[in-house]
């Protein structure tokens, strides 16, 4: 009844950072293989099938960036990267790269590890036990089955992470959340972590949405959903 090793791919060139990675997920349990260029990395992804990937952006042939849009042309694997700069943020969890987490270097082991754990958590049961809800607010709909959301008869590309976070404060309408809470139960974590992920997927979510988002931001606290409009006619289109 043992449950089955998890295995983990690092994708890192420096093998200092390579070899404390492995350490670290090895003593929390996990399977470990390593690759240090993004070539040996696809390829390992598409044998091994790890569970999760974690993937330096900088690598000596192609770049990380480059690695997780090709993961993403096949498989939905978790993708956490390391990176050694900020700038690259928004890009790096937006939609176009995919990746699901983020850490910037240096960073603690002992945070990436918990970090993995949160991510493989969320992977596995909790997007099914809503499978069939949707959510309807004024002229935005949420369908949690399908991963689709909509304004008016528009489909909105979210990435992963924005979904959740929008659903996360949708289905809890009327409540102020914080961004601790945020973290918490869109990324799983359970200390106080970087709140700043909150904020750039918010900032995210209303540029995709523009005047749909139902996002308030509440000075000092966090954010919450404002109350639905009613949906919006069009009376040209009638
Ligand atoms: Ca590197």
């Amino acid at each position: 009844m043992a449950s089955p090793i998890t295995t983990i791919l690092v994708v890192e060139d420096e093998n200092s950072i390579a070899s404390f990675v492995s350490l670290y997920l090895k003593n929390a349990g996990y399977a470990v293989k390593t690759a240090s260029n993004g070539k040996d990395a696809l390829a390992l992804a598409a044998a091994e099938k790890p569970a999760l990937i974690v993937l330096d952006l900088m690598l000596p042939d192609i770049d990380g960036i480059e690695v997780c849009k090709r993961i993403r042309q096949s498989s939905d694997v978790p993708v956490l990267m390391l990176t050694a700069r900020d700038e690259d943020i928004d890009k790096i969890i937006g939609l176009e790269v995919g990746a699901d987490d983020y850490l910037t270097k240096p960073f603690n082991p002992r945070e990436l590890v918990a970090r993995i754990k949160s991510i493989l958590r969320r992977a596995a049961p909790e997007r099914h036990a809503r499978e069939s809800e949707v959510i309807v607010h004024g002229d935005l709909r949420v369908d949690a089955g399908r991963h689709e959301v909509h304004v008016g008869d528009e489909e909105i590309q979210l990435a992963p992470k924005e979904f959740d976070l929008l659903w996360e404060l949708l289905d809890h309408r009327g409540l102020v959340l914080t961004r601790d809470q945020l973290l918490e139960r869109v990324w799983g974590y359970t200390f106080a972590g970087d709140t700043r992920t909150v904020d750039v997927h918010v900032r995210q979510l209303r540029r995709k949405l523009g005047d749909a988002s139902p996002i308030v931001t509440v000075w000092g606290v966090g954010y919450k959903v404002s109350p639905a409009r009613e949906p919006q006619k069009d009376p040209a289109a009638a």
